[in-house]
């Protein structure tokens, strides 16, 4: 059956004299990303965004579960049309009372008016509209207080629209209205988390992966891309650069003390990633490390990984337990193939006993036996960049 897609945005709305440049970027962006399911409206009508198919063969449910991951959205509900006249709304209401009510036992009509004119008042549309509900549907009872169903009547400018159920939306802001960040993406489960949560901010991403072939292979890459696509459903298309730091861990191993190895390649993956990032104007690096999950991630390890960078580097995942993160990796729909089975360059040369308490001095030791400005400029002459597309 035809519907409008109605959201409502959150957060945004608070925004005083931005509203409108956030408005109008979710605007911008919900038309962008529904065109590939077809053609559409959308439009902003009185604090919502309304989607409505521009021609029958347009996929509504397609775009409505598109707007479901868009940042920004708040909550979003399907609206189906009636005439702007009670009985049309009626006999509406009638109609579609069997798929809004479903299995639920009680209910209550709402009814809303933004346009004054109308003739009924809401209580009155509401009493209307909740008798056409019982003819409907003789089984359900009315229940103001705790209804499993609201069905709602809104007579809006344009046109009345009867709603079932509202559901949530992503939340968070407009991707990109709060500038851009460098995900540092593993194969692994936290960092594609972690991007999510900061995309989820309004913070457009794009991706640096070190890859360490041969020592890790072409299939590995294909998977943190394959994570990247994933991560473009929410952030728009991504930008997707590769270093190797294969030269970098041959000379670790080469030359530095064995407990050190994952220490000094993260420092290295570091520096590499705020050059990478001034450059394509990122102002924050994101990992998704997160305290004592690791060797590598102690106080005093993510203390020396730190000291390297000036830029601000956000580690939302710092707090959550494993179990927190797999959680929400499953809901971003990540899970699947963050665990596919292939190496990552942490898991090559990995020390045996890895320092868990490195100092400054310590690390700055290992690290005078290379030449760490040179290994970088041989790092970066390897970068390449390339677009995983939103489709
Ligand atoms: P993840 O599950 O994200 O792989 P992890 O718990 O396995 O994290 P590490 O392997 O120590 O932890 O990596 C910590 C963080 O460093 C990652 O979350 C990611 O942001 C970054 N990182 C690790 N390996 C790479 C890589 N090959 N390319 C880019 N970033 C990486
Ligand atoms: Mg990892």
């Amino acid at each position: 059956m035809k519907y409008t897609i109605l959201l409502k945005f959150g957060e945004i709305a608070l925004k005083g004299a931005n509203r409108s440049y956030f408005e109008n970027t979710l605007c911008r962006q919900i038309r962008h990303r529904v065109k590939r399911f077809g053609r559409f409206n959308v439009f902003k009508s009185q604090s919502t965004i309304a989607v409505e198919a521009a021609d029958p063969s347009a996929d509504l449910d397609g775009a409505y579960d598109i707007c479901k991951k868009t940042f920004g959205v708040i909550a979003l509900v399907r609206a189906y049309e009636a005439e702007k006249d009670m009985d049309s709304i009626t006999s509406r209401v009638r109609e579609l009372a069997p798929a809004l009510i479903g299995d639920a036992r009680t209910f209550k009509a709402d009814a809303r008016r933004s346009d004054k004119s109308f003739p009924l008042t809401s209580p009155e549309i509401s009493a209307l509209a909740g008798a056409a509900v019982l003819s409907a549907c003789p089984h359900v009872k009315v229940d103001v207080h705790e209804p499993e169903v609201v069905v709602r009547v809104e007579i809006r400018d344009e046109k009345a629209y009867i709603t079932g159920a509202q559901e949530r939306g992503a939340g968070g802001m407009p991707v990109g209205t709060n500038g851009k960040a460098l995900l540092l993406l593993s194969g692994g489960i936290d960092s594609p988390v972690a991007g999510h949560m900061i995309c989820r901010r309004g913070v457009k991403l794009e991706v640096l992966h070190f890859e360490s072939f041969p020592y890790t292979s072409e299939r590995a890459l294909e998977k943190v891309k394959e994570l990247a696509q994933i991560l473009a459903e929410y952030n728009g298309a991504v930008c997707f650069h590769t270093v190797s730091v294969t030269k970098i861990q041959e000379a670790l191993s080469r030359s530095c003390d064995e407990e050190y190895f994952t220490l000094l390649l993260r420092r290295f993956m570091m520096r590499i990633a705020e050059r990478i990032a001034r450059d394509r104007d990122c102002r924050a690096i994101v990992t998704g490390e997160s305290v004592g999950q690791v060797a590598s991630q102690t106080i005093e390890a993510l203390n020396v990984t730190n000291s390297v960078v000036s830029m601000p580097v956000f580690r939302p995942c710092v707090g959550l337990d494993k179990e927190e993160i797999i959680e929400r990796s499953r809901r971003i729909g990540a899970f699947e193939t963050s665990t596919l089975p292939y190496e990552d360059c942490c898991t090559v040369f990995t020390p045996r006993h890895p320092k868990t308490k490195p100092t400054e001095e310590g690390v700055a030791r290992e690290e005078a036996k290379l030449d760490v400005e040179a290994l970088i400029g041989e790092a970066l002459s390897s970068q390449r960049q390339e677009w995983i597309k939103y489709e």
